[in-house]
């Protein structure tokens, strides 16, 4: 079977019994010049349909009534000597329409994403890779990859929210790992390949297109799923750096969606995302306004509850003006602010801080937590009323055992060196490690807690080295006493791990802090006005 054939010479002899394939064939053959297609058109008229011998131009046309009008591509063969072939312009067709088997093609689609520049090194040595995304007047959406040369051509062209035609290319099953957009196949721009600018602003392709699912849904969807979600932001966090298993450091910053499905989900920005959507989003929540968040392309995990992280190609629209926006708003002015949500993320991870367990201290010992086999972790808003100094620090030791710092206790050996005593070595420098052991109240009682080195400095804002060193070999008393006193009476959120350990053969309640943060009195207050608004309706 022969696909998509053009008349190169059009008046001569035919061989065999040539017959038409399908619509394409008579399609393609309309895009070539009026006098090419009359000629055309007899021919395979005489072949396959003797009664339409004499045919005239314009039945021609009637039989084909749905056809757009042909596209020019660039006239890429001229100048290039030799080659004298008889270029037929593509057709525009629908981005769905796309398949291997089609010849010569052109989309007209606006470009919703584009990849960043990657650089990779394999067997057949260094490259470069970009990709975009695509979208049609049809709702067609295809993504569109380039390597190496081509990245050098099309890189610079290609900017987010623009219409191209595009032309020549192949056509490759999608990689559905990274690629999540429903089309099965993937386009490749080759050297042969044309991407030309629509000046003109073409409202008939929309910005982006969405398929929101309601929060409420994202409970039972499959972890690592990619889906678009709506919802009104109504806490963001501060944006906390991260050290990825690579080595690299990134920005993390959490933030919490609620929709008119009664539940809310928590969102996870990563990188880039926490300095400028992030931010911009914090300062709107800490100005006291709440913000809708359209998020393009996010993913769902499951390892507390389900939640929504940023990924690479994800895109995030704030206060965007489409109509699920706008009755989102509605909702959320007339019911949604005061209507209290179930949250579908359990943040259960350490170091976590959002949609937390909130309890006062008096619960820990009336619900009996830390009982149960698990720890349980808990957020108390409370001050701190006494710091033991005795103990409050160790000198570590600081030698890696695998990835981890060994951290024993160490003692002075002689004179100036440390001594591990697990390790068998000695070394000049120590760490420093702080055991604070402190008391904290609320309204309800006072519990002892400790803190370990992370959340030790968030309480003293010094390092355990420093207060160390200020004590012990400066012998300065009375500025140590002074920094102590000035942390007493200071309000924190506390994220407390709860667990009961044996000490001996004693069963005790350990509390450890996990993590430290100053009070968000705009997320305090509404998380007050909440349980208020809970409390009023039992
Ligand atoms: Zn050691």
């Amino acid at each position: 079977m022969v696909l998509n054939m053009e008349t190169i010479i059009a008046d001569f002899e035919i061989i065999g019994n040539p017959k038409p394939f399908g619509d394409s064939d008579l399609l393609s053959v309309r895009a070539l010049t009026d006098n090419t297609v009359a000629r055309n058109n007899n021919i395979s008229n005489n072949i396959s349909n003797p009664v339409a011998r004499n045919a005239s131009h314009d039945n021609a046309q009637n039989f084909r009534p749905t056809i757009q009008p042909p596209y020019q591509p660039p006239p890429v063969y001229k100048g290039r000597g030799a080659v004298m072939k008889n270029e037929a312009p593509a057709r525009i067709i629908p981005i769905a329409a796309l398949n291997p088997y089609q010849g010569r093609w052109a989309i007209r689609a606006r470009v919703t994403a584009k990849g960043d520049l990657r650089r990779y090194n394999n067997a057949r040595g260094d490259g470069k890779v970009f990709s975009f995304d695509l979208l049609d007047s049809d709702g067609g959406e295809i993504r569109v990859t380039c390597f190496n040369a081509v990245v050098d051509r099309f890189y610079s062209v290609i900017e987010v929210g623009k219409v191209y035609m595009i032309s020549k290319g192949s056509l490759k099953p999608a990689q559905k790992n990274f690629n999540h957009l429903k089309n099965e196949w993937e386009i490749f721009l080759e050297s042969t390949s044309t991407v030309e600018l629509c000046p003109d602003e073409d409202d008939s392709i929309p910005r982006q297109q969405f398929s929101f699912r309601p929060i409420s849904d994202i409970e039972n969807v499959d972890n690592n799923s990619i889906l678009d979600v709506i919802g009104v932001v109504t806490s963001v966090n501060p944006s906390v750096p991260i050290l990825r298993k690579n080595g690299m450091e990134t920005q993390r910053r959490i933030l919490s969606l609620k929709d008119s499905s009664g539940r809310s989900v928590e969102l996870t920005l990563w990188g880039e995302f926490c300095n400028r959507e992030g931010q911009q989003m914090q300062e709107m929540v800490d100005a006291g306004f709440s913000p809708i968040l359209a998020v393009k392309a996010g993913k769902v995990n499951d390892f507390s509850g389900k939640s929504i992280g940023s990924i690479s190609t994800t895109q995030l629209f704030i206060n965007p003006e489409f109509p699920e926006a706008n009755s989102l708003r509605e909702w959320f002015d007339l019911v949604g602010k005061d209507s209290a949500s179930l949250s579908i993320s359990k943040d259960v991870i350490p170091g976590g801080t959002k949609n937390e367990i909130r309890k006062t201290i008096s619960q820990i010992k009336d619900e009996g937590l830390g009982r149960s086999d698990k720890p349980d972790w808990i957020t108390i808003r409370a001050t701190i009323s006494f710091i033991k100094t005795d103990t409050f620090c160790y000198t570590a030791c600081p030698l890696m055992i695998g990835d981890r710092q060994c951290n024993k206790k160490v003692t002075r050996s002689g004179n100036t060196r440390w001594q591990c005593d697990r390790c068998n070595q000695e070394f000049e420098e120590c760490d420093y490690r702080f055991l604070l052991q402190a008391q904290i109240l609320d309204g309800t009682g006072l519990t002892w807690v400790t803190a370990f080195q992370e959340a030790g400095e968030e309480i003293m804002e010094y390092s355990a080295k420093d207060l160390y060193l200020l004590k012990h070999e400066q012998q300065d008393d009375e500025r140590f006493g002074e920094i102590i006193k000035s942390r007493l009476f200071k309000q924190f959120m506390f994220r407390l791990k709860i667990k009961e350990e044996l000490y001996g053969d004693e069963q005790k309640v350990k509390i450890t802090v996990v993590k430290v943060d100053k009070v968000n009195y705009s997320s305090e207050s509404q998380y007050m006005l909440d349980s208020i608004s809970k409390f009023c309706r039992q």
